[in-house]
């Protein structure tokens, strides 16, 4: 609450949205079949609204989008994603387990959305390697697409990358099909850049309707939003970043930040320094989505504020 005051956000609610949706059951053309459901009730109140600012030329769209957010977490909710709670059904094999979950340890994934950024992303990369931590990079196709080393490099050093779209689209604004054809065409990016296909989807601002999600469950992507904003969109302060970030994290969180801000990249090595000392060991997406269904110690959505 201090920060909040100290960053003059009257009326600021923070509820904690997190929705993660697993399918990719049935590939024919794949063996691994997965399908997990985990699902968040708490949202987050214009957090999923005004994410960010983008580099370059997105700042436009970003903007002009922003507005209407704030309603994000009622549309969410109104949803009736309530309804499929029921249904995690596990039907598949677990991949390899890439760490040996201790069922009582403090895990916490940091997210990194909207880059790769030529000068941000090599910092964020430069931090995470000195310690030893793997977070996951959620990419939009128009960054990929201008810098495409970059990108490789993410995947080089061993992080995750997902699909943040291409043009940070809204998808309540735009139809399904350009929704669709957004997803699509940045995941053809990623994968040509970095050889790897994404199988986890944010979709910006947090906004997504439930076709949307039908979609990505379709195409066997997860779809996965945070539980923790450092906003370091709105601040763009490396030490309310790290207040932000500190005070909400719990075991199991998602935290929201973005390679775009060099506020971010400044934050990064004493956040990282401070969670370590608070015992949480850094996961990716993916581990955390494996972690809930190893020893059911799934994500946390928030203790709120
Ligand atoms: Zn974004």
């Amino acid at each position: 609450m201090r920060v909040i005051k100290r960053i003059k956000w009257p009326g600021w609610v923070v509820l904690v949205l997190f929705f993660i949706l697993i399918s990719g059951a049935i590939h024919h053309f794949t063996s691994m079949k997965t399908e997990a459901y985990v699902e968040v009730n708490e949202s987050l109140h214009q957090a999923g609204a005004k994410e960010k600012t983008e580099p370059d030329g997105n700042e436009e769209i970003i903007q002009e989008e922003a507005e209407n957010e704030e309603r994000t977490a009622d549309r969410v909710k109104a949803n009736g994603l309530d309804s499929k709670k029921e249904e995690p059904v596990v039907q598949e094999e677990i991949p390899d387990v890439p760490i040996a979950f201790d069922p009582s340890g403090k895990y916490i994934a940091l997210t990194f959305d909207d880059g790769p950024h030529p000068n941000v992303t090599p910092q964020v990369l430069q931090t995470l390697r000195e310690q030893n931590v793997k977070a996951t990079f959620f990419m939009l196709g128009s960054q990929v697409e201008k810098y495409p080393d970059m990108a490789k490099q993410v995947a080089d050093n061993g992080h995750e990358i997902g699909n943040h779209t291409y043009s940070h689209l809204n998808a309540r604004k735009r139809t399904m099909v350009e929704v669709a054809e957004e997803i699509r065409t940045t995941s053809e990016m990623i994968e040509l850049a970095t050889g790897v296909k994404p199988m986890l989807f944010r979709p910006p601002y947090g906004n997504y309707t439930s076709e949307v999600l039908e979609y990505a469950e379709q195409n066997g992507y997860s779809t996965v939003l945070w539980s923790v904003d450092s906003q370091d969109w709105k601040s763009k302060n490396a030490g309310a970043i790290n207040n932000m970030v500190t005070q909400h994290a719990a075991t199991g969180s998602i935290v929201l930040m973005h390679d775009i801000h060099a506020a971010t990249a400044e934050a990064l090595p004493q956040l990282i320094e401070k969670l370590q000392m608070e015992g949480y060991q850094f996961i990716t997406i993916s581990e955390l989505l494996l972690m809930e269904k190893t020893i059911h110690n799934g994500p946390y959505f928030g203790k709120g504020i």
